[in-house]
């Protein structure tokens, strides 16, 4: 079975975004991208702070199973066990975006609960987060590659 992310056309989407990557029964991965795919990507220290941040303010608003960074650092992968419509988790994440903008410190940020304890930015994460609101957010449909030659 071919990798869901690699049949995606990434010059043909347009981030700031979310898109439903991948559903089963009772559980659906979105991709949730905020940065345009292969012109910037978030540096490692804000993307880590937005992944504490956002693993628990997502958590208030939907039955998240995993946040995930992308490893090409241009978003996270994001599990929820529902099928929520698109809308509604959008909705969340724009809501957790407007939280990390009020955030005085960084949840699990310490060495006994962080792997990379040392590579947090508050203040570049918040500039991240205020640039993706202003941005706006929206649904994505997902673009397949035409062909897999
Ligand atoms: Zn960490």
């Amino acid at each position: 079975m071919p990798l869901e992310s690699f049949e995606l056309d990434h010059r043909r989407v347009r981030a700031p975004y979310l898109r439903v990557a991948a559903s089963a029964p009772g559980l659906t991965k979105y991709d949730l991208r905020l940065c345009q795919p292969n012109q910037e990507a978030l540096p490692t220290a804000p993307l880590h702070t937005l992944e504490h941040l956002l693993a628990g303010l997502l958590r208030e608003r939907l039955p998240v199973w995993d946040l995930s960074p992308m490893g090409c650092r241009t978003g996270f992968y994001l599990s929820v066990l529902a099928e929520p419509a698109p809308q509604e988790v959008l909705e969340a994440f724009r809501w957790s975006l407007t939280q990390v903008l009020e955030a005085g410190e960084i949840p699990g940020a310490s060495p006994l609960s962080c792997g990379n304890a040392a590579d947090h930015d508050l203040a570049a994460a918040q500039r991240w987060a205020a640039k993706v609101l202003e941005r706006g957010l929206r649904v994505q449909e997902t673009v397949r590659l035409d062909s897999l030659a």
